[in-house]
């Protein structure tokens, strides 16, 4: 129950949007234009994230969900297919996966970068393998060149979900101005936001059409003015007021990661260190990471209280915290393509044991502190 202050310190949300006030006019503006939906603010957000991306083409897309689904389409994925993909994830991958009517082929994690070892890919890999699909985690984008070097020799697709890392960089660029069909998310707790959305980047002009058909009943346009359908395509275009908002949003990334990266810095600095929780990666100078979540592991084996109780007790000093995530073969749809306990046996001890702990560009480092402070409260007088 977010019941609110208890402490007398305002109640401090695990996640948020930041927006200003410029953005919030410039919303009403488009609300006076008359022009709503599929407008001049979408071609604009596209050609900044084509900007971002390095030139390379840019659709945007209702959710980073939709993206991921239109993603899997444009690379032919079907039923037959296989798509080889973290038990760690958001429930998106396996979801999306399954619905174009392909089987996710899951595999397990390491314990901290939560990123998936290229020989548990190797190991998956079937003569019905069709693409990889990884999810990237803030603080740990892995080596994506070695990853695509990987995907390239064995001639198959990959789909990045990116929802969580948008600014990540690896060795030799952004995240998105190379490789193949990277999806990112701006749904209000991550990098940046329009509200619900996402954005798809496409390799050339004839994905990108295809995008334009997916996203759009099907349709192509014929050049006597009328229109032709040759397969069900969805309706996830967006509405000119979100694209506004997420073009005044890209332009403020860089202030918003550099403020996030430092209140994880903040963290590293005062998360206490006898408290056997597992911390991600920490951050170095220089090393490219971006940072939309904190996720600890609770030390359960060693507490006297499990982690409903610990969430409890942030809960009763006014901190919300978050799960990420579950593991995705435990879930129903998961069990019923064959997952069972014991199968992924890392990505399991992440789920049972993360904790998502309050991350967001308006909090101060004092909230840091305070989470801190509650954190090393209820696991001293919780040790077993
Ligand atoms: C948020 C998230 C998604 C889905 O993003 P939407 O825009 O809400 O559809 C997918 N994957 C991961 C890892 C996420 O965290």
């Amino acid at each position: 129950m977010n019941a609110g202050p208890v402490t007398g310190a305002p109640y401090l949300k695990f996640a948020g949007p930041e927006l200003d006030e410029a953005t919030i006019l410039g919303v009403a503006d488009v609300l006076r234009s008359g022009q709503l939906t599929s407008g001049p603010w979408v071609k604009r957000f596209e050609a900044d994230l084509t900007a971002f991306c390095g030139g390379r083409t840019v659709r945007v897309l209702t959710s980073a969900t939709a993206a991921v689904e239109v993603a899997l389409q444009v690379a032919g994925i079907g039923p037959g297919d296989e798509v080889i993909t973290p038990a760690q994830s958001f429930f998106t991958t396996m979801n999306m996966i399954v619905k174009v009517g392909a089987r996710p082929v899951f595999v397990d994690c390491d314990l901290v970068t939560r990123n998936v070892p290229l020989a548990a890919i190797e190991a998956a890999v079937t003569p019905r393998t069709k693409a990889i699909l990884p999810t990237y985690w803030p603080g740990s984008l892995p080596d994506v060149d070695a990853l695509y070097a990987f995907a390239r020799a064995r001639g198959l697709r990959v789909i990045e979900d990116a929802a969580l890392v948008m600014g990540s960089r690896s060795r030799t660029q952004t995240l998105g101005a190379a490789g193949d069909l990277t999806t990112f998310s701006f749904h209000p707790n991550k990098n940046i936001t329009t509200i619900e959305g996402g954005a798809l980047v496409v390799n050339d002009a004839a994905e990108a059409a295809r995008v334009d058909a997916l996203r759009f009943h099907g349709i192509v346009p014929l050049p006597d003015r009328t229109r032709d359908v040759a397969f069900p395509g969805g309706k996830f275009n967006l509405p000119d007021i979100q694209a506004r908002i997420g073009v005044d949003q890209l332009a403020r990334l860089p202030e918003f990661l550099a403020r996030r990266r430092s209140l994880v810095e903040h963290y590293f600095a005062h998360f206490p260190r006898d408290t056997d929780a597992v911390l991600p990666p920490a951050p170095t100078p220089g090393d490219g990471q971006s940072w939309n979540m904190f996720c600890i592991l609770l030390p359960l084996a060693r507490m006297t209280i499990d982690r409903k109780q610990f969430r409890d007790a942030m809960e009763a000093r006014g901190i919300g915290t978050g799960v990420s995530y579950e593991a995705l073969h435990l879930t129903t749809l998961g069990r019923s393509l064959g997952g069972r306990d014991g199968q992924f046996p890392v990505s399991e001890r992440i789920a049972r044991e993360t904790v998502t702990l309050p991350l967001h560009t308006r909090m101060t480092p004092a909230d840091v502190e305070r989470v801190c402070a509650a954190c090393a409260d209820i696991l001293r007088t919780s040790r077993r």
